[in-house]
């Protein structure tokens, strides 16, 4: 096989930091907001616009945003939560800050979200009021139909927040043929997105939190910033310039004017580095048409391509394999229920077969907008080669 050795490892994601992302945050530390200054508001504006939301709340990181989400709803102890198995941890976690059960349902083996249909057997089998909410994940940057979603929650009286940390600038079309884009509260209560290195808008640590509903946006403010208020209007009384109020208990989760003028930066770039993984994915499904050996997960108009997965005969193998010739792939995800975390609460290894499945044969191979070309096709002929193809 004729190629060259990678200059340097090739990782499976990866952020893109240019010259005037650099200037930006330079310009931020001379001016006079370590902390909270104009550029929060700012990238919570830009942000809100591009997703189409009405709100948007910087946080510290995705889990924090997750967290305020499920205090904002005010979850509580014993409370029933749905989400999917096939997820990072943080998806389930937030239910369990606040003292409530998570219930994990079974994929859709074609796309590996969360099947609606699974969670609707799952809610017929109980009274109403059973269940309190929803957490779909746009996985890998596939948005689930959240219109259907919607459906079965107000049948159910149940609240959603959609994890989309996955999938900025992604949509599904609903029934009526038009695109609803990820996070813009359409249909789900609260939308959550993160910025961590390898998501498509890199800040290093933050998240941000959508929504369209008023009373939500306000109530996450405060609780982003120790449930302190110092809006007027919403004082009990009044001593003074310096008076402000405590009025629950909540967090420092804020996002520091630094990292928002990073994300500002970066959010400037985001349908550009979109479009990159949309061609490389586009790229790697030809290129592997013709393997059996070889299955991309589903592809759709919309796919925001945070990963792209194959699925894979000797996925142990081939992950090994890949290693050796410097590409470091990785697996999203290990069924979070089979964490030994999640098994204290009676979880099996068992109970989802499809999504164990699915993780028996799951990699994500390298996707990130600086993968070159010539970088992607030594990652495919390195697959090739390992199935003698
Ligand atoms: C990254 C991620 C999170 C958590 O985001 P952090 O910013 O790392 O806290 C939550 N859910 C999903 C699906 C993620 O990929």
């Amino acid at each position: 096989m004729n190629y060259l050795f990678p200059a340097q490892p090739i990782p499976y994601g990866r952020q893109h930091i240019t010259e005037a992302d650099i200037q930006a945050v330079v310009e931020a530390l001379h001016a006079d907001f370590l902390t909270q200054g104009p550029r929060v508001a700012e990238f919570e504006k830009q942000f809100a616009a591009y997703v189409g939301a009405t709100y948007a709340v910087a946080v510290s990181n995705g889990t924090a945003a997750l967290h305020l989400c499920a205090l904002a709803l005010n979850v509580q102890p014993g409370q029933r939560v749905i989400t999917t198995p096939i997820t990072f941890a943080a998806s389930a976690n937030c239910v369990r800050y606040c003292g409530g059960e998570v219930h994990f349902v079974d994929i859709d083996p074609a796309t590996a979200l969360i099947d609606l249909k699974a969670v609707r057997r799952l809610l017929e089998s109980q009274p109403q009021g059973h269940f309190h909410g929803l957490i779909p994940v746009d996985f890998a940057g596939l948005p689930v139909n959240l219109e259907e979603a919607r459906a079965l929650a107000d049948e159910f009286n149940l609240w959603i927040i959609e994890d989309s940390c996955h999938a900025p600038g992604g949509f599904f079309t609903d029934s009526a043929g038009e695109e609803q884009r990820c996070g813009n509260g359409q249909y789900a209560d609260l939308a959550i997105f993160s910025f961590h290195p390898v998501k498509h808008i890199a800040t290093g640590e933050g998240g941000m939190i959508t929504t369209n509903r008023e009373e939500l946006y306000q109530e996450l403010l405060k609780l982003r910033t120790h449930g302190i208020t110092k809006d007027p209007a919403q004082m009990q009384r009044h001593d003074g310039g310096w008076y402000m109020e405590m009025q629950e208990l909540g967090y420092n989760y804020r996002m520091p004017d630094m990292l928002c003028a990073l994300g500002i930066s970066q959010l400037q770039r985001a349908d550009e580095g979109l479009a990159r993984r949309r061609q490389l994915a586009m790229q790697y499904d030809v290129a592997f048409a013709d393997l059996s050996d070889v299955q991309p997960l589903s592809s759709a108009i919309g796919h925001a391509y945070h990963l792209y997965v194959i699925q894979v005969k000797e996925r142990k193998n081939l992950y090994d394999y890949l290693r050796t010739k410097e590409i470091f792939a990785q697996v999203h995800y290990i069924p979070v229920h089979t964490m030994p975390y999640y098994q204290r609460f009676g979880w099996q290894e068992g109970d989802f077969p499809l999504a164990e499945n699915y993780y028996a044969h799951c990699l994500s191979i390298p996707l990130f907008p600086s993968l070159s070309d010539e970088e992607q096709q030594y990652v495919i002929a390195c697959i090739r080669e390992f199935y003698h193809a």
